[in-house]
């Protein structure tokens, strides 16, 4: 396995609609190994292609607490196939927005078509934090970061925060 390169806000490719895997060969499996294991190094719960600079549909996501055991869903080709009309509003971040956090408002749960790890079509109904962190994935894929769901200003101000702070850790580095 191996750890890849985080792409990080304003770069172009987080913009991007990505496109389909034809199937989940051993190709994929790697490439879905490394984005794990990518995630779990930078502590996220969720990580899509787009942010290692991969414009495919492809996301991780493991929504495990420290100590419990890992239980990573891998998810191929993902499509929401039904929102619940009731809404919940839950802090979210991003390994492309670092250090910054914001509020959002997105359906309570969610129904997901995907292939698994071994390319089997599989459904979940995702409730709770999984919920969350699904639509949050799933957005990645369509070109669409938490922060498009924001106000205008609210939007502005996290953006801004964040260059200050890019800037501030370039300078670190
Ligand atoms: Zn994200």
């Amino acid at each position: 396995m191996a750890k890849l390169k985080l792409y990080e806000y304003p770069h172009p490719i987080l913009k991007q609609k990505t496109e389909k895997f034809v199937a989940v060969d051993d190709d994929v499996r790697k490439f879905l190994d490394d984005m794990l294991e990518t995630m779990y190094a930078e502590a996220g719960v969720g990580l899509a292609a787009p942010q290692v600079g991969v414009s495919k549909r492809a996301v991780v996501i493991d929504i495990a607490h420290e100590g419990e055991e890992p239980a990573p869903l891998y998810m191929v080709n993902p499509e929401i196939i039904w929102r619940s009309e009731e809404t919940e509003i839950c802090e979210e971040g991003c390994l492309s927005l670092p250090e910054q956090r914001a509020e959002v408002e997105r359906p309570a749960s969610v129904k997901i078509k995907y292939l698994d790890y071994n390319g089997k079509s599989c459904e979940l109904l995702a409730e709770g934090f999984l919920a969350v962190a699904v639509q949050h994935e799933l957005d990645h894929l369509d070109g669409i970061l938490y922060i498009d769901h924001l106000s205008r200003l609210k939007r502005q101000m996290l953006v801004k925060k964040l260059s200050k702070y890019q800037k501030t850790r370039q300078k670190e580095a």
